[in-house]
């Protein structure tokens, strides 16, 4: 057996950082980036000031007025492309009254910083940025650039900020890999501990189901109104498995969790690697885990808003629902929506809304290998475990560009269900350990 990976090694104690990591978690959550309407500027202000003072060259570059994103190069030898740790400014909005504390005060108290955005992600920005500052004050020589990339507009679609950037300053953020969201959730297995790491997001194809009926006076009732017939169409779709193979990624993902889970979820687990995915339901392993699983092993329709009616006493001629679709890496938005055309039946219509592929997906054997000595030389026995992300991120504007989702946090689902709910917050010792995996990982491929 080889020797067990060893953190790399620091002129500096990462302890010593705690104060310097919560102070600058504490103080981006303080500046209110709602989206909408963002005003980013606050936080590519504080970045911009902090880079100042560590003499690192950045530029804020606003695409909006107020929108604005942030660029700081961290010179390398060159002779390897860039890494860049990536992060987005902005949250969503908060409903103070639905919080035991203010959602803006960056509060430390009980172990934790508190506020929006603790968890997405200015946590990991606050790490990011604390790293580009080591890196430059201990003039730690690198191999590539390290490029800081602060974000506009990602919860709302990332228009003006990560594909604005993509768009017109191409040069700037242009790397081989970036460390972003998406990745670090743990779980614990029968196995030893894992870390999810995002290689692959999900597409999208937005879809609007259209049923049409005969309107009249609602005194007078019709088995063939509109309503009736979208509601039968829906029900279809909830009974509907669609028939996908298991992307490579899944099946790497399925082999992973078949090793960490002897006995019965072996078994299930070898079912869904024939694409008997019916059941994985059932998958006898951690529930949160599972639903992670599950989405990513095929394509999805969901629906989220309905519409039919004017009036309360006649029968509406339509009635349409909107389904938010997911598609797995490879799969084209309208090929999608005729098979959920198939599975809907002919009675009603589906339309294309919108849609979006997926990006290549970069599970590369080397990157995994990194990534698992990072998390096993801070917990011994862990492993990481790559995933195809059912939500999207930054990562669907730079194409070119291998995007990993990486921040491990020692907490669980109890803490990740915090994410875009009342009080959000972040223990301190799952900030410091995810910027101590974060430092060493960009310590092991840029040193
Ligand atoms: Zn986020």
């Amino acid at each position: 057996m080889s020797a067990p990976p060893q953190p790399m090694a620091l002129p500096f104690s990462w302890a010593d950082q705690e104060r310097h990591l919560v102070g600058h978690l504490s103080a981006l959550i303080r500046l209110d980036t709602s989206n909408p309407p963002g005003r980013e500027i606050a936080v590519a202000r504080y970045v911009s000031r902090e880079l100042s003072r560590s003499g690192i060259a950045h530029s804020v570059l606003e695409s909006e007025p107020g929108r604005a994103n942030l660029v700081a190069r961290l010179p390398g030898s060159g002779r390897e492309p860039p890494l860049m740790p990536l992060g987005h400014a902005d949250v969503v909005g908060a409903r103070p009254e639905a919080w035991s504390r203010p959602p803006f005060s960056g509060e430390v108290a009980e172990g934790r910083v508190w506020g929006r955005g603790a968890l997405d992600m200015k946590g990991q920005i606050a790490a990011s940025l604390l790293i580009v500052q080591l890196l430059a004050g201990h003039r730690i020589p690198l191999r590539r650039d390290v490029p800081l990339v602060v974000t506009a507009d990602e919860e709302a679609g990332s228009r003006l900020g990560a594909y604005w950037l993509w768009e017109n300053h191409r040069r700037l953020v242009e790397a081989e890999f970036a460390f972003n969201e998406g990745g670090g959730q743990r779980f614990v297995t029968p196995g030893g501990p894992v870390y999810t790491v995002q290689v692959a997001e999900k597409g999208s194809a937005r879809m609007r189901v259209t049923a049409r009926g005969p309107g009249g006076h609602a005194s007078v009732p019709r088995s063939e109104a509109s309503v009736f017939t979208l509601a039968e169409a829906l029900l279809r779709l909830r009974a509907y498995a669609p028939g996908t193979v298991v992307h490579p990624t899944a099946r790497r993902m399925l082999r992973t969790l078949a090793d960490l889970h002897p006995g019965a979820a072996t078994e299930a687990i070898e079912r869904l690697l024939e694409a008997d995915w019916a059941r994985a339901n059932s998958l006898p392993i951690d529930p949160v885990l599972r639903d992670f699983v599950v989405a990513g092993l095929h394509n999805t329709a969901v629906p989220t808003m309905l519409s039919a009616g004017q009036r309360q006493n006649v029968v509406p001629v339509e009635a349409s629902a909107v389904l938010d679709g997911r598609l797995l890496p490879g799969e084209l938005p309208d090929r999608w929506a005729q098979e959920v055309q198939r599975a809907v039946g002919d009675q009603v219509e589906v339309s294309l809304l919108h849609g979006r592929v997926s990006h290549r997906v970069h599970d590369e054997p080397e990157i995994l290998r990194v990534l698992g000595a990072t998390v096993a030389a801070h917990e011994p026995g862990a492993r990481v475990l790559p995933y195809i992300n059912p939500a999207a991120t930054d990562a669907r504007a730079f194409p070119d560009t291998k995007v990993i989702g990486f921040f491990p946090s020692a907490s669980g689902a109890d803490i990740m269900r915090l994410i875009h709910a009342p009080d959000e917050h972040t223990r301190i010792s799952d900030l410091m350990f995810g910027g101590q995996c974060l430092l060493d990982a960009v310590l092991r491929l840029s040193t």
